[in-house]
Parts: structure tokens; sequence; C-alpha cells
């Protein structure tokens, strides 16, 4: 059986596409489409099609320009190429028959003869042109190729141009990023000599006022009367967290140069959590929070500084207390998955924005609204220097493990969540 004669037709116009393939297809005929001169080009070296159908309308490049091309590639000369196309004046006609094709069928066309006219031509039947308008045609048709060429090249040195444009721009925008970056390293160096100098410099005044004072309230330096030693001791409990703040500082800046020390153990997190939980429970209980907690059914053994991960659940315990108002919940749930022990604290405080959910993680970041700020330690509201995240996020790091916050928005309560890679045990 003789296979059914395969047609590309090369058209932009989807629509057409669908109605010659209607046309075609029950009349025996196996279809193939491109949509551009280029693609249309590619697919007939591919495809080796029987005949060509070539509407003269493309992008890219038109239809004379395609059919010149295919008539010159050596195993398509001889592949008959039809032009289809609304353009129906003599003058059209001609060029196109200079250009390469064999047979002009003008649109709309005839749905009852199409089939027809496709196999005549497939025959070999061709179309022709007298030969004294070929010339004439034949030196149009170059003029037209070479004004095409030409715009073409215009439009390509106009692309050019604005590419060498782009580049330059891009380039300047890279030295600039470059600049920022290398005085970001400075002002971050600047930043960390000061924090380091300011907090070494305090420490010494600090140690002598404690140490005075401890003398005072001890008696050593004469009795003291029931003011005095009230006096003194708010004294010593405002120095004792000036102290605090400071090595919270110090610990910052040793973490970001890597100069941490640690004294690693293997710890269990449900222990230490249960001691911390054990010194804040007061303050729980006088500010009327509701506490609950579901403990992993193993201890959630890591390798870890007892001390810093003490700080970890310290202060994320106790901004889930600052940040709830009194009659509110908190809860704790620690658990084992994928090798990592993780813990997670909810509480129905007063939430985090999702804009500020990565930033409180930034050192001396706060979600400031200073009408709220309070000083105190445990009261609702109360806020630190923006140090204590930084601080989780910096040693849980350290440690091979990862911090993150979740809120629903502000008064929807927050929830922290670390996990730390879990000691194997052999
Ligand atoms: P601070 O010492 O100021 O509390 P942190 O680094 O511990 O510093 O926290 C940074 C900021 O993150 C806080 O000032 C607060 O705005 C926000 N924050 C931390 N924990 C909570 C929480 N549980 N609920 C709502 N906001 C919180």
């Amino acid at each position: 059986m003789k296979s059914a004669p395969h047609i590309l037709y090369i058209e932009d116009n989807e629509f057409n596409q669908r109605l010659i393939r209607k046309i075609l297809e029950p009349a025996g005929f196996k279809l193939s489409s491109a949509f551009d001169g280029i693609q249309g080009i590619k697919q007939a070296i591919d495809l080796k099609p029987d005949l060509i159908l070539m509407d003269l309308e493309l992008p890219q490049i038109d239809g004379l320009g395609a059919a010149t091309k295919i008539k010159s590639l050596p195993g398509l000369a001889k592949v008959p190429i039809v032009a289809l196309t609304s353009k129906t004046s003599k003058r059209d006609r001609d060029q196109a028959l200079v250009a390469g094709c064999d047979g002009y069928i003008e649109k709309p066309i005839n749905a009852r003869t199409f089939a027809d006219q496709v196999r005549r031509y497939l025959k070999g039947e061709h179309e022709r042109i007298e030969p004294a308008n070929k010339t004439r045609i034949l030196r149009d048709f170059n003029v037209t190729l070479v004004n095409k060429l030409q715009a073409k090249i215009e439009e390509l040195e106009k692309t050019n141009q604005e590419l060498r444009q782009s580049k330059e721009e891009l380039l300047h925008a890279y030295e600039q990023s470059q600049n920022w970056n290398l005085e970001l390293q400075r002002l971050t160096r600047l930043k960390e000599n000061i924090v380091g100098i300011t907090s070494h410099e305090l420490r010494t005044p600090l140690s002598i006022a404690t140490g005075y004072i401890d003398l005072l309230l001890e008696g050593m330096l004469g009795e003291l009367n029931d003011d005095t030693h009230r006096v003194l001791q708010i004294s010593q409990t405002s120095l004792a967290k000036m102290s605090d703040l400071i090595t919270k500082i110090t610990d910052l800046t040793r973490l970001a140069l890597k100069k941490f020390p640690m004294n690693l153990e293997v710890v269990d997190i449900n222990e230490i959590f249960k001691n911390v939980r054990e010194g804040m429970s007061f303050f729980m209980k006088i500010r009327n929070l509701d506490f609950h907690m579901e403990r992993s059914d193993e201890p959630i053994w890591v390798q870890a500084d007892p001390n810093l991960i003490e700080q970890v659940l310290s202060n994320l315990l106790k901004n889930a207390i600052c940040f709830t108002p009194d009659h509110g919940k908190i809860e704790v749930k620690t658990w084992i998955q994928d090798n990592k022990g993780w813990f997670e604290i909810a509480d129905t405080g007063i939430g985090i924005k999702e804009e500020d959910l990565e930033k409180i993680f930034d050192e001396f970041y706060q979600v400031t609204d200073v009408n709220y700020h309070k000083t105190g330690q445990f009261e609702y509201m109360t806020r630190g220097i923006g140090v204590g995240l930084a601080l989780c996020k910096g040693i849980l790091s350290e440690l091979g493990g990862k911090i993150g916050a979740s809120s629903s928005g502000l008064n929807q309560g927050s929830s922290f969540t670390f996990y730390l890679p879990m000691v194997t045990q052999e």
C-alpha cells in the first residue's frame, strides 16, 4: 500500500492550521505543522515532506525567504512548494514563483477542491512565469531582500547597543555592591571592636562596684539600717542584670568571631528544661499562666554545653512569659524525629508580624513599641535589648541546629521551634 503523502504546512495562524488539517487528513494526507519561517526550514530539512504549503506572511523569515532557502537545499530542491496566501495581485503571484514556489493557491480556499489541487501539484503540475517578467521581478525580489536584511541589521545593532548599555549598568551596579559590601564588612568589624572593647571596659568598674556592695551588704564596713540595706539590694540586682547583659553581648561577639568557648557534654534537653522551668515556675504562677508540657518518651541526648542550652531554653521560656498576658497559656513539646531532638514552645501572647519573624533573630532587633517598653524581668511586655534570640540562633547553629519562629499575626500567639542533632547511642 502506498503511504500517505506527507505535507508540511508552514503557517503561523492556528485556525488556518486546524482548517487545512481537517480537510487534508480525511483525504488521505499526513500533515506536519511549522509556525514560523525558521521552524519551517528546519522541519523541511528534518521531515523531507512530499510537498510544502507555505503562508507568505510569516514571523522571523517570511514565506518568500523560506521558499528561496528551501529550494537552495540539495535534498529539497525538487520538493514542490505551494504558496497559500491572501495576497492576490499578479505581482505577488509572480514574486512567489520567482522565489521558488511551484504553485499558488489563494485564500479563502475552496474546501471541496483543495485536496485535488494539492494532489495535482504533487503529480508535478507547476505554474510558470513569463520569461520577460522574470528578470524584473528577480531584481525587485533582490531589492526587497536587501531592504529586509538592512532592517534586520539595524534592529540587531540597536539590540546590541541596548545590551552593551545593560552590561555597563550591570557592571556599575556590581561595582557599587562590591563597595557596599566592603563598607559593610568595615562597619561590622568596627561594631565588633566597639562592642568587645566596651564590654571589657565596663566589666572592671562593674565588678568593683559589685564587690563593694557585697562588702556593705555583708556588714563588713559597718552596721546598716533597713533602708540602706534595701537600697543596696536593689543596686545589687541592677548590677547583676547589667553584668548579664554584658555577658550576652560579649557572647554574641565571640560567636560572630567564631571564638566561642564550649564545654561539650552529652546532655538531655528534657532534663535541662526541667530545671529551667522550675526556676521560672514562680513567675508563671504570679502571672497566672497555664503551663503544659508534652515530653518525648525517650531522653533527647545531644552533644552541647549544658550552660548554653540552659541559656537558650531560659530565653525562650522568659520571652513566652514576658509576651503573654496574664491568664494566658504556654505549651512546650519535645520529640525525636530523623535523628534530631526537637523543642517547641508556643504561647497565646502578643504574636509576631510576618515581616518580623526572621528579623527578631538579628542582633539588637526588637519589635519596638516604646509605649510598652518595661524594664522588669518577667512582667508582661518586658523587653531586653534584643540580643536573646540572636544568641539562641548563634548557639544552636554552632551546635549544628536551627531555630525558627511562627505566628499567625499580632495577638495570635507565637511559637518557637528548634532542633539539634542527636547523639547516636551505641
Ligand atoms: P529581648 O531581650 O528584647 O526580649 P529577644 O532577642 O529575646 O530580645 O527577642 C527579640 C524580640 O522578639 C522581642 O523584643 C520581641 O519583640 C520578640 N519576641 C520574642 N519572643 C516573643 C514571643 N514569645 N512573643 C512575641 N514576641 C516575641
